[in-house]
């Protein structure tokens, strides 16, 4: 009776005989891990730009322009244009 084969506790595939005696998993395993943690962390950094995406809608809002379509003048109290708000309208009337 061997050792008892390990096994990746990803993917199953046996581990090489090279692996650490506390290896879990292979290396295709970790680069995966790593990757995926990278992109974990790329959409915490998207959520940044959401608050510049905000930043743009005062910006817009202040200068009267349609937060929705960014080129024609928002109707005065309103921080849409009257043709996006037909659109709204539309979509509403729909839903
Ligand atoms: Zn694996
Ligand atoms: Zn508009």
């Amino acid at each position: 009776m061997g050792m008892k084969e390990r096994l990746c506790q990803d993917c199953k595939n046996p581990l090489p005989l090279t692996a650490r005696y506390n290896a879990r998993f292979c290396s295709d395993c970790i680069r995966r891990h790593r990757r995926e943690a990278m992109k974990a962390w790329r959409d915490k950094n998207r959520q940044r730009l959401t608050m510049e995406d905000l930043e743009e809608y005062y910006y817009y809002k202040e200068h009267g322009i349609c937060v929705r379509c960014h080129t024609n003048s928002a109707t005065p109290g309103y921080t849409t244009c009257e043709t996006c708000r037909e659109k709204i309208m539309e979509k509403k009337k729909k839903a």
